[in-house]
């Protein structure tokens, strides 16, 4: 286990892992988490994202994070993957959904850093979303 973790501190230090280091990543955390009961597909970088950090589509379990969010630090990645995860077992961010990312400890610091990033990469003037997917 204990190698495990260095292994995966390794990824995270050089913060652009794979589409397959990022579903092994996915399934560290869910089970970490959320019990396990969150199982992506796949998931993968994509650069359509939008405004999203990430997205995930219920019907084959498929994820994917923004490239934005690549040189992000590891924690905030973790927090990402975790949101899509989560989305895995409860769509919308109703109560149940944040109840879930509660588990994550780092969820409230990571919204922050994601609300700050996000500010510092919109444009001038560009109207405010509140999506966070
Ligand atoms: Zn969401």
């Amino acid at each position: 286990m204990a190698k495990m973790l260095a292994r995966l501190e390794d990824k995270e230090r050089r913060r652009k892992p794979s589409d397959d280091e990022l579903l092994s990543r996915a399934e560290f955390l869910s089970d970490k988490y959320l019990g396990g009961r969150a199982v992506p597909s796949s998931v993968r970088w994509a650069s359509n994202q939008g405004r999203r950090w990430g997205s995930c589509t219920l019907l084959d379990g498929s994820i994917r994070i923004s490239t934005r969010v690549q040189g992000m630090p590891g924690w905030v990645l973790d927090y990402v993957l975790l949101h899509e995860l989560a989305h895995l077992l409860h769509a919308g961010h109703g109560p149940t959904f944040w109840k879930i990312l509660e588990a994550y400890p780092k969820t409230e610091r990571a919204r922050g850093f994601l609300e700050g990033a996000s500010y510092a990469q919109d444009d001038v003037g560009a109207p405010t979303s509140d999506e966070e997917d």
